[in-house]
This record gives structure tokens, C-alpha cells and sequence, in this order.
């Protein structure tokens, strides 16, 4: 019997998710069929016992119910609790399993895709939200020389670096005028390219080399990535974080691992 997956947000129409697992699936001769699910705002809970009731055997979450899906799985994996947000869920053995392969994604963008290795860097993180929240741990296991948070809202930066203290690394909190660059690697995690606008993040923190990357993804290139280029760094969207995101999800429920570079070339070509 085909296995059935989905992936639950609002909106939901935009998500290119099943594109993504379908082509997964036909790489690696998977019986599986991924749909989209739109679950009404108030009504994520209902959404999510349906899908367990109906046999469904997980679901990936987007916004605006990742930390509601935190609260509803009855275990967490370590990604998932150190994000606060779980944007996998696995059904199994009347368990509901939550993760988060959004920051394993974007490293793995990174350092595969990109060929960019992240130990020993000088990282400048911008934004302390969700999708922050869930790469701090990512990057932390990568053995980065440093990680300086940089936030709109300067105490949400000091409770996101307080939260991942100890680990080995360098870390920092800062509002975007105390940055002092230039850094190897400038992540833009702030939800400001989604009305077309970019933090105000000094040209300073970037140098010939670095690597800046925005993790929304568009048509175009963002103004974070415009404003990085001219001075001279090498630029990135997010659409190898969604690819990447999407393969650790479905090697979790498939236990196979599937190829995304022709995938990924293939989705660039359609943009
Ligand atoms: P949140 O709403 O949790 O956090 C938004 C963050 O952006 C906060 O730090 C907020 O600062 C900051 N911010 C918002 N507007 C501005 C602005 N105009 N100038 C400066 N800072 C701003 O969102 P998420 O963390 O969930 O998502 C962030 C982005 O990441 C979205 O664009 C989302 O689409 C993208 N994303 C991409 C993924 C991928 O696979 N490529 C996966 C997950 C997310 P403050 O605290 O001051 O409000």
C-alpha cells in the first residue's frame, strides 16, 4: 500500500514540498504519495489527528504551525528541542516524532553544495526567530570559530545566544549597528526579504570571499543578496536549504538517502 505524507501550513498553494518528494521518490523507488495540506489557523490539532487517523506515516510543518507541532509531538528529537520548532513529524508505533531538518538543511547546503566548510569561521547570523533558532545547533556542530547573533530586537538575540552557551563556540549577541566585520559567512535568517527590504547590516561586515546567503528563496535575487555582491562577496538564496531540508525529512521516514543536485539544477532552471 502506497505510504502517504503531506505537508500542512497556511498558506500552503506556494509550497513546491511534493514537486520535491515526488521527485525523491521516483529517484529512489519509493511507494509514497506527498500532498499539500491546508489546516484553517485555528485548527493545526485537528489537521494532525486526522492525518494519524487516516494512516498517514508523517508530515512536514511550515509556518505558521512549527511551534505549535512542538508542542503537540509526544517526543522530540535534541534539533527539534534546541530549535523550539519542529517542522517534521514522523507517525510511528502511536508516537508522533518531531523534528527539524531546516538547519542540518542549510549545512548541508552549505558544505555540500556550496563547498564551503564552516569550521573555524567567523559566522554572522542575522535574525534570532524561528528559522535562527533552528540553525544555531547545526552550525554549532560544525565547529565554527565564532557565531555572532544579530537582531531588530536586541534581547531576543541575548536569549537566543544565552540558550546555546557552553557549547564550545564563541558566541555573541549584537544590534545590527554593533556588527563589526568582516565575517566568512553572513546568513540573512530575518523574514525582511519577504517584503522585499533587507536589515540594516553595515557593508563592512563583508570582504572579498564571503560568503553571504539569504535563506528565502525568490524569483529574483534579494536586496540582502544585491547589497553583498556589490561588495564583493559571493551570494546564495535559500532554495538548497529547502531541497536539503526536504532530503534529511525523507531519509528519516524512508531510511534512503536521495540525490539533490539534479533536482536542485532542475528547480533553478524553473524559477
Ligand atoms: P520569524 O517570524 O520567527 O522571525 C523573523 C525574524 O526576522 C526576527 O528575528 C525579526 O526580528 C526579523 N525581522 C523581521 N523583519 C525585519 C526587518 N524588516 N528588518 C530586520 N529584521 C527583521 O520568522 P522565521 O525565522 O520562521 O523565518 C525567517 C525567514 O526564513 C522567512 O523569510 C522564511 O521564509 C525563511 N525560511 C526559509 C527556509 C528554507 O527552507 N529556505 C526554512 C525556514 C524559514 P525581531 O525579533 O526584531 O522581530
Amino acid at each position: 500500500m502506497t505510504d502517504r505524507y503531506c505537508v500542512i501550513g497556511n498558506p500552503i498553494a506556494h509550497s513546491k514540498s511534493p514537486q520535491i518528494h515526488a521527485a525523491f521518490a521516483a529517484e529512489t523507488g519509493q511507494d509514497i504519495h506527498y500532498e499539500r495540506c491546508l489546516a484553517p489557523l485555528d485548527g493545526f490539532a485537528d489537521v494532525l489527528r486526522t492525518l494519524v487517523q487516516q494512516g498517514y506515516k508523517g508530515a512536514n510543518v511550515t509556518v505558521p504551525f512549527k511551534l505549535e507541532a512542538a508542542t503537540l509531538a509526544t517526543r522530540l528529537t535534541e534539533r527539534a528541542r534546541a530549535a523550539g520548532a519542529v517542522n517534521t513529524l514522523s507517525f510511528k508505533d502511536g508516537e508522533i516524532v518531531g523534528d527539524n531538518t531546516d538547519g542540518p538543511g542549510l549545512v548541508a547546503d552549505i558544505v555540500r553544495n556550496a563547498g564551503f566548510a564552516l569550521a573555524n569561521k567567523r559566522i554572522l547570523l542575522l535574525g534570532a526567530g524561528g528559522a535562527a533558532r533552528g540553525i544555531m545547533l547545526p552550525f554549532i556542530d560544525e565547529h565554527p570559530q565564532s557565531i555572532l547573533v544579530a537582531n531588530r530586537t536586541r534581547a531576543t538575540a541575548d536569549s537566543l545566544v544565552a540558550g546555546f552557551a557552553g557549547n564550545g563556540v564563541q558566541l555573541a549577541a549584537c544590534g545590527f549597528d554593533e556588527i563589526e566585520g568582516p565575517f566568512d559567512i553572513v546568513v540573512n535568517a530575518t523574514s525582511a526579504s519577504l517584503a522585499d527590504t533587507m536589515p540594516p547590516v553595515p557593508a563592512s561586515a563583508f570582504a572579498k570571499g564571503t560568503l553571504a546567503l539569504d535563506i528565502m528563496y525568490g524569483s529574483a535575487p534579494s536586496a540582502f543578496m544585491n547589497f553583498a555582491a556589490g561588495q564583493g562577496a559571493d551570494t546564495r538564496d535559500g532554495l538548497g536549504m529547502l531541497v536539503e531540508q526536504a532530503a534529511e525529512a525523507f531519509t528519516l521516514w524512508r531510511g534512503v538517502r536521495p540525490g539533490t543536485d539534479e533536482l536542485l539544477s532542475n528547480l533553478r532552471k524553473q524559477k
